[in-house]
């Protein structure tokens, strides 16, 4: 059962696409897939509105986000009741990760974007400091262009909109066409809050629009998405020497060490794998767990999964897959374990008694690297556990993929898990807990590998939407250079003996 399917549409029209809910497999709508065409007049209407847009005050820029937040708290139902007709998460899963999350960030950058991007006077270094002042200030790229996911749709469109608008930026956002309408929604909030017509657009469609947007001649792509795609968007923006930040799949690895509390990693583990059925990119897809407490940590961990509630109504903890293409990829995963030696403990196939796209919380042992399970991103509520001798052969292991998106160790040895982390080829790592790499924005969030390219949040993922620019000016005010020429022996000499006094000298220790 295709969720997205194309529906025929008259000659020369723009392709149309129809959803299924992934909970209930009913029709849900459907988008037109817009144009290059339409993603030219809806550039051309962002440069129109981008100027007044960002000569507005950053404080008054600001009340946008403000009264943003605001309408997302009052219209929590409907944002949430979107995201579960488009993914069939667990309610709970939308209400942290969509409202929680997206309030957040709206509170973190409405309070904290006036200081971050103020124009900051820097103190030049060396001689050029008693001739010369330098203020940096934080100008908007122009038009950014948001391309994102389905598995956090109303989040992972609403952070970094919200960034790119308050640092001045028009945007164009396209949703993911598995979960267009959450997407929309962060569009009609900004609407709702006053946002001036044109500096914000919503597309719809898939692929096609995406690389579209890729080549209209924005000035910037943050892409969310996977590491295929990844790759065409960074080439695309190479080609027209634009920046992009990729924020793309991992394979994360959980590490628990000899000393590790076996009810809190067991624990741990189960909301790493299952959290957003598996489908959050920061999600624990393969676990390595010393030998002594593996029996320990592995009944545990059995014994946990066995009790999660999978639904589609009332309370539940684990919901159903949201797209058709990733129960294939999930289905190809286990297939290939199985036929490998992989011993299924919990789980390891769909769910009988659900209608939807539905894959049972499902553990895995006897896993070794040579199975696609504990290589390749599998985006599932599937939870591989590998025994390992020792610390060092799990480091070895959690470092043996292409992926470094983040990572987690679980030790009652702070030092002994900083130390692992510092060897993690990792994006993030968290000590003891598997929540925190995206949600804090003080953390500059980025992977390593095939995860991506260049980090965002905070305070340099928000000037990252602006040019810092570099303006100089007279220490003494009024004073115009005259330049060097014409060059002569003389003055030659002079600037030699001023390398020597300045960087061969006592001289260095104050002007160097
Ligand atoms: P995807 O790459 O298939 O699609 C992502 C977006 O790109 C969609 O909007 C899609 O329409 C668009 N797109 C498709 N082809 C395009 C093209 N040629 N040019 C431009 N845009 C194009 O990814 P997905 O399946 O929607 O998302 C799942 C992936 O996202 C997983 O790999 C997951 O790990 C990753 N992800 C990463 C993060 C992170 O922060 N690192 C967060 C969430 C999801």
């Amino acid at each position: 059962m295709a969720i997205v399917q194309p529906v025929e549409s008259a000659p020369g029209a723009r392709r149309r696409l129809q959803l299924c809910s992934p909970a209930t497999l009913e029709p849900i709508g459907e988008i037109e897939v817009q144009t290059a065409d339409d993603v030219r007049e809806a550039l051309e209407r962002a440069r129109k509105a981008q100027p007044q847009w960002a000569a507005l005050p950053i404080e008054e820029r600001v009340r946008y986000l403000e009264r943003a937040l605001k309408l997302v708290i009052e219209r929590q139902d409907e944002i949430i009741e979107t995201v579960l007709e488009e993914t069939g998460k667990a309610r709970g899963e939308a209400i942290s990760m969509e409202i929680f999350a997206s309030c957040d960030v709206l509170s973190y950058y409405a309070k904290r974007a006036p200081k971050f991007l103020r124009p900051e006077k820097r103190r030049l270094h060396g001689m050029l400091r008693f001739l010369k002042k330098l203020k940096v200030v934080y100008r908007p790229l122009g038009v950014v262009g948001v391309i994102t996911p389905w598995n956090g749709p109303f989040i992972l469109s609403m952070n970094p909109t919200a960034q790119a608008l308050v640092a001045g930026n028009a945007v164009l956002l396209k949703p993911s066409e598995v979960t267009p309408k959450s997407g929309a929604l962060v569009g009609e909030i900004f609407e709702a809050a006053g946002l001036p017509e044109g500096v914000l657009q919503v597309l719809t469609g898939d692929g096609e629009t995406g690389a579209a947007m890729c080549e209209c001649g924005l000035d910037k792509i943050c892409f969310t998405g996977s590491v295929a795609t990844g790759r065409k968007v960074a080439a695309a923006c190479g080609q027209r020497l634009i920046p992009c930040t990729l924020e793309l799949g991992g394979k994360d690895p959980m590490i628990v060490c000899r000393d590790a509390d076996v009810k809190s990693a067991a624990a741990g583990a189960l909301a790493g794998a299952y959290m957003n059925t598996g489908q959050y990119c920061c999600g624990t897809e393969r676990v390595y767990v010393v030998d002594e407490i593996a029996d320990a940590f592995t009944d545990e961990v059995v014994k946990l999964a066995s009790n999660l509630r999978q639904g589609a109504s009332g309370e539940f903890d684990v919901g159903a897959i949201f797209w058709d293409k990733q129960l294939d990829v999930i289905e190809r995963h286990m297939a290939d374990a199985v036929e490998k030696g992989a011993t299924v403990r919990v789980g390891g196939r769909r769910n009988p008694d659900l209608e939807g796209l539905y894959y049972e919380p499902t553990v895995l042992t006897d896993v070794d690297h040579g199975m696609q399970i504990m290589r390749e991103e599998t985006f599932g509520p599937i939870l591989p556990i590998m025994r390992v001798r020792d610390e060092e052969e799990a480091l070895r292991l959690a470092n043996d993929t292409d992926y470094g998106l983040s990572a987690t160790v679980w030790t009652k040895d702070e030092y002994k898990g900083v130390e692992i982390a510092k060897r993690i080829e990792s994006g993030g790592v968290c000590i003891n807990d598997m929540t925190m790499t995206y949600g804090s924005p003080e953390a500059p969030f980025g992977g390593l590998k095939d995860s991506g390219v260049g980090q965002v949040n905070g305070e340099s993922g928000l000037k990252s939407y602006c040019h810092a620019l570099p303006i100089f000016t007279d220490r003494f005010g009024g004073k115009q250079s005259r330049g060097f020429y014409p060059y002569s022996a003389k003055k030659d000499a002079s600037l030699k003996r001023i390398i020597g006094l300045v960087f061969g000298g006592p001289l260095r220790r104050l002007l160097g």
